[in-house]
C-alpha cells in the first residue's frame, strides 16, 4: 500500500488534477491520496478572514473568487455523472464558511479557533473535488481521523489516538481514498485544527506510517529535492538520492518541498520517501531513505536557508562556569513557546547565541531579561538583546563527516565574498553546518556555497568590463567567442554582468549578451559616471566578482580601493594605478590579500607577454632580480623602425598613432612617461621601492615641444625631422640602431636613448615588438628574455582575459 500526496500546486489547476487522476488511476495497488488545498486558496482564507473580522466588506469578493475558482474546476474535471451532486455538496460547504465569514463581519471579532475552522474549508472542499474526479474513488473526512492536542497554543499529533482511528478507519481499506490533508480535530473538543502551514504533507507521513504503507510519494510541482531553492538561485539541479537525516536536515528551515516534521514517521517506520513532480512524472525524482551516502557521494548535498532571523545574544562574565544557566534559558524559552533553531556558544561560556524568528525576538528578550533580572542587576550578566533581519544558511551532508576541512573552506569562501557570519554552529553528527549573516548577504552566500562546493555544475565568475574602446571590446568579442567552450571543457561560465563605457553604463545580473553589447548598452544603458558605476557594483553585491579595466581613467583606477574593500578583484589594462605613488600601489596589493581577492596587472607592461607574472614566479621561488633591461614602448620601437630617408621622424609619430599603437596622446610616449610607467611597475614587482621621479630620463625630444597644446606638438614636431635624420644616416653608416631602453640596476632606473649595434639583442627588434632580459641571482652570465608583440588591441585584451582564467584557477 502506498501514500499519495498531491500539494496544492498539483491540484490548484485543471491541468494538475487530470495529470493526479491519471497517476492515481494508472497505480494498480491500494493507494490513499492525500490533497492539498487548490493553489493559494489557505492564504485567501487568511485574508478573507481577517478582512471580515475588520469589517471591511471587501471580504464578499474574496469569497466570491473562492466559490467561483472552485465552481470552474468542478466543471472541469468531475466525472460527469457525479457533477451535480459535488456541486451541491461544495456549495454547502461553501454556504457554511459564508455564515461564519458574516457571523466575525458583523461581530468585528475573531479567535484562533475560529481562525483554524476558516482555513480548513480549503482541504475540506479541494478532497472532495479531487475524490469525485477520480474513478472508483472513496472520500475519508480527514477531521475524523487526524487528532491533536493543544500545546503552547499550537497543536501537537495525538498519535495513540489517531494511530488507533487511522487502523480502524482504513482497515477494510477500498482501492483508492481520498482525504484531505493539512487538517484535525481536537482529541479532547473537538474543534477543527491544523497541522500547521505545508501540513499536508505531514498528514501523508502520518498515514503512512500508521498503516506501514511501503512508500510514501510527494507529488509537487518541481522535478525533486534540488540542491537549493530555485526561487532564490538558478543554477540548482535535482538531488537524486538523500538520507532521512539529510532530508531532515534540509527541510528544517522550511524549504518548502517538504514540511520539516513530515519526515520523522516515516523514518521511524523505515518507509522511504519519494518526492515526485505531477507535471512531469516520468521524471526519477528525488528518493529518500535510510541509506546513507556513499563514499562518492559529495561532501555537500544542499542548502538550506531561511531568511526570517533573529539572533538573542546572552552576554557576561558572569555566566563562566555557572551550572544550569544554559538550562534556564531554554526553560524560559519553551515556557513562552518560542522554538530556537541554532545555538552558537564558544567554549569560554561569556556569550550564548540564539537563532529564533524574527516574530519572537521581543519575546524573547523579554523574558531572558525578567528571568535574569538578578544576574543583570549584579552586572554578572551585562547584556541581552537581539539582532535581528538576519539569515539563516545550513550546508547539510552526510559525506561532511568523512571531508575534512569543510569548515575551512565553508568560512574562508564566504569571507572571501565579503560575507560576514554573525553566528555558527555544527551539530557533533556532522550532518549540518548552520551560520547566521545578514538578510541582504543571503542570495550572494546562497550561490557562492553553490558554486565553490561544485553543487552547480560550473564555476561562475561575474565580470564588470568598464572601458569599451579598442582593447575592452577586443576582449568581449573574444569572451563572446570562448564562453562556450569554457562552460563545456570547464565548467566555466564567464558572467558579463555590467558594461560601461564613459557615457553609459548596463548592469544585468543574470548576465548581458555579448552579441550586440555596443548597441545594448547605447540603448538599455543610463548614464554613467566612475562613481555611479562603483555604486551598482557595490549594491549588486554579487558573487565571485571581477571588475576589468579596459581604461586609461584615473578616476576608474582610483575605484579599485573600494572595489578590492568589497571583495571585487580587479583585472586592468590601465596602468596608472600601479605605477602611482608607491603607497598607493602597495595598499591596493595588500587590501587584495587581505581580503582574499586579486588584483592582477598583466597587461601593464608589455601587453599580453607574461613579463609580470615570470617576474613573481621567479621572486616567490626565491630567486633575486637583480637588473632589467628592456624595450617597452611598442610606439616608440614601431617609431625608431619606421623613420626612414623617406619617412620622416614627424611622419612616423603620425603612422604609430594611426596603426593603434600610440597612447591616445603620443607625447605619453614620446616623453618618455609610459615606458617610465611601465619600468616603474617592474621595479616595483621586483622588490624595488621606486617613484616616477626616481627615474632619470635622457630624451630625445627637447621639453619645450611638450608644452602647450596637442595641436601645436603636431605643427611643432616638424622642426626636428632634418637633424634627426643626419643623426639617423650617421648612425645607419656604423650599422647601428636606436632603441629606447629602460633599465633598472639595483634599484637604479632609468630611461633613454640607446645605439645597439647588430649583435646585441635589441638590434633585430621589429615592428611594434618588445623585449626584456631579466638578469637574476639564477638566470646570471646569461639573462632571461621575453620578446613579442608589446602593443595592440587583441594581444593586450587575450592578456587581461588571462588575468581573468587566473583568478577562475582553470589554467
Ligand atoms: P506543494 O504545493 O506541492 O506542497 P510547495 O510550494 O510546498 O508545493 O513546495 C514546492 C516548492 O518548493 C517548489 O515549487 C519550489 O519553488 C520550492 N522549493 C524551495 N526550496 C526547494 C528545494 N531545495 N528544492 C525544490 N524546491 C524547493
Ligand atoms: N494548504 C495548507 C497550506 O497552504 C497546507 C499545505 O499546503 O500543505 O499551508
Ligand atoms: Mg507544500
Amino acid at each position: 500500500m502506498k501514500v499519495l500526496k498531491f500539494g496544492g500546486t498539483s491540484v490548484g489547476s485543471v491541468n494538475g488534477i487530470q495529470s493526479v487522476k491519471k497517476i492515481v488511476e494508472s497505480q494498480g495497488e491500494a493507494v490513499i491520496v492525500v490533497v492539498s488545498a487548490l493553489s493559494g486558496i489557505t492564504d485567501q482564507l487568511y485574508k478573507t478572514a481577517k478582512l471580515a473580522s475588520e469589517g471591511d466588506d471587501t471580504y464578499l469578493a474574496e469569497y466570491q473568487s473562492m466559490l467561483a475558482r472552485h465552481l470552474e474546476v468542478i466543471e472541469a474535471i468531475v466525472l460527469p455523472e457525479k457533477t451535480s451532486t459535488v456541486i451541491e455538496l461544495v456549495k454547502i460547504q461553501f454556504s457554511d464558511l459564508s455564515n461564519i465569514l458574516r457571523g466575525i463581519y458583523l461581530i468585528k471579532d475573531t479567535s484562533a479557533k475560529i481562525i483554524d475552522t476558516i482555513v480548513s474549508y480549503g482541504e475540506a472542499i479541494s478532497s472532495i473535488i479531487v475524490a469525485n474526479a477520480i474513478n472508483e474513488a472513496t472520500h475519508v473526512d480527514s477531521k475524523s481521523i487526524i487528532k491533536t492536542n493543544n500545546q503552547f497554543d499550537k497543536h501537537i499529533v495525538d498519535f495513540e489516538k489517531t494511530n488507533q482511528l487511522i487502523n480502524e478507519k482504513f482497515i477494510h481499506q477500498p482501492q483508492i481514498c481520498v482525504c484531505a490533508g493539512f487538517i484535525s480535530t481536537d482529541s479532547k473538543t473537538n474543534f477543527v485544527t491544523n497541522l500547521g502551514r505545508g501540513g499536508s504533507d505531514y498528514t501523508a507521513a502520518i498515514l503512512a506510517a500508521a498503516l506501514n504503507a511501503n512508500l510514501l510519494e510527494i507529488w509537487t510541482d518541481v522535478d525533486g529535492f534540488m540542491t537549493a531553492d530555485p526561487r532564490i538561485i538558478s543554477n540548482t539541479y535535482v538531488i537524486e538520492k538523500l538520507s532521512f537525516s539529510e532530508a531532515m536536515e534540509l527541510c528544517n528551515f522550511g524549504a518548502k518541498v517538504i514540511y520539516p516534521p513530515t519526515i520523522f514517521p516515516v523514518f521511524h517506520k523505515n518507509i522511504p520517501v519519494i518526492i515526485k513532480n505531477t507535471f512531469n512524472p516520468e521524471a526519477p525524482g528525488t528518493y529518500i531513505s535510510k541509506d546513507k551516502a556513499g563514499e562518492a557521494s559529495k561532501a555537500i548535498k544542499g542548502i538550506s536557508s531561511i531568511n526570517d532571523t533573529s539572533l538573542i545574544t546572552i552576554q557576561g562574565l558572569g555566566m563562566v562556569g555557572v551550572i544550569g544557566v544554559n538550562h534556564r534559558i531554554f526553560k524560559v524559552l519553551a515556557k513562552n513557546g518560542i522554538s530556537v533553531f541554532l545555538v552558537s556558544q564558544a567554549s569560554s561560556e561569556n556569550t550564548t547565541s540564539i537563532g529564533v524568528r524574527n516574530a519572537d525576538s521581543e519575546l524573547a528578550v523579554k523574558s531572558l531579561r525578567t528571568e535574569f533580572a538578578a544576574e543583570i542587576a549584579l552586572g554578572e550578566i551585562d547584556n541581552i538583546f537581539s539582532e535581528d533581519d538576519l539569515a539563516t544558511v545550513a550546508i547539510v551532508g552526510d559525506n561532511m563527516k568523512r571531508t575534512p576541512g569543510i569548515a575551512g573552506k565553508l568560512f574562508g569562501t564566504l569571507g572571501r565574498n565579503g560575507i560576514n557570519v554573525v553566528a555558527c554552529a555544527q551539530g557533533a553528527s556532522e550532518t549540518n553546518i548552520s551560520f547566521v549573516t545578514d538578510r541582504k548577504s543571503l542570495r550572494k552566500a546562497l550561490n557562492v556555497i553553490h558554486d565553490s562546493f561544485f553543487l552547480s555544475e560550473y564555476q561562475v565568475l561575474n565580470i564588470v568590463v568598464v572601458g569599451v574602446g579598442t582593447v575592452g571590446s577586443s576582449l568581449l568579442e573574444q569572451i563572446k567567442k570562448q564562453q562556450q567552450k569554457l562552460m563545456a571543457q570547464n565548467g566555466l561560465k564567464l558572467n558579463v554582468v555590467g558594461i560601461a563605457s564613459s557615457k553609459k553604463m548596463l548592469f544585468a545580473r543574470e548576465g548581458i549578451k555579448l552579441e550586440n553589447f555596443k548597441e545594448e548598452l547605447h540603448s538599455k544603458g543610463v548614464d554613467a559616471t566612475p562613481t555611479l558605476i562603483c555604486n551598482e557594483i557595490l549594491a549588486m553585491n554579487i558573487f565571485n566578482s571581477v571588475f576589468v579595466d579596459c581604461t586609461a581613467n584615473a578616476q576608474i583606477s582610483d575605484l579599485y580601493q573600494t572595489l578590492l574593500e568589497n571583495n571585487t578583484s580587479v583585472v586592468t589594462a590601465n596602468k596608472l594605478a600601479a605605477s602611482s605613488e608607491y603607497n598607493k600601489y602597495v595598499n591596493l596589493k595588500e587590501t587584495a590579500r587581505r581580503r582574499g581577492v586579486k588584483f592582477l596587472f598583466e597587461t601593464n607592461v608589455g601587453a599580453g607577454l607574461p613579463i609580470i607574472n615570470t617576474m613573481n614566479n621567479l621572486t616567490t621561488s626565491g630567486d633575486h632580480i637583480l637588473k632589467m633591461e628592456a624595450v617597452l614602448s611598442g610606439t616608440l620601437n614601431f617609431i625608431f623602425n619606421t623613420i626612414s630617408s623617406d619617412i620622416p621622424l614627424s611622419k612616423a609619430i603620425m603612422m604609430a598613432k594611426e596603426a593603434g599603437f600610440a597612447e591616445p596622446d603620443p607625447r605619453i610616449d614620446l616623453s618618455g612617461k609610459d615606458v617610465i610607467r611601465k619600468l616603474v611597475i617592474l621595479a616595483r614587482e621586483a622588490g624595488y621601492k621606486i617613484e616616477q621621479k626616481d627615474v632619470e630620463k635622457n630624451l630625445f625630444i627637447p621639453d619645450k615641444y611638450f608644452e602647450g597644446s596637442l595641436d601645436d606638438f603636431w605643427k611643432n614636431v616638424p622642426q626636428l625631422d632634418a637633424e634627426f635624420e643626419t643623426q639617423r644616416q650617421l648612425l645607419n653608416a656604423e650599422g647601428k640602431r636606436w632603441r629606447f631602453v629602460a633599465k633598472m640596476d639595483n634599484g637604479n632606473c632609468s630611461v633613454g636613448l640607446k645605439e645597439v649595434d647588430s649583435l646585441h639583442p635589441f638590434y633585430d627588434l621589429q615592428g611594434s615588438n618588445n623585449i626584456i632580459l631579466i638578469t637574476t641571482e639564477r638566470y646570471n652570465e646569461f639573462p632571461m628574455m621575453i620578446k613579442g608583440y608589446g602593443a595592440g588591441a587583441g594581444v593586450t585584451a587575450a592578456g587581461v582575459f588571462s588575468d581573468i582564467m587566473s583568478i577562475a584557477n582553470i589554467r
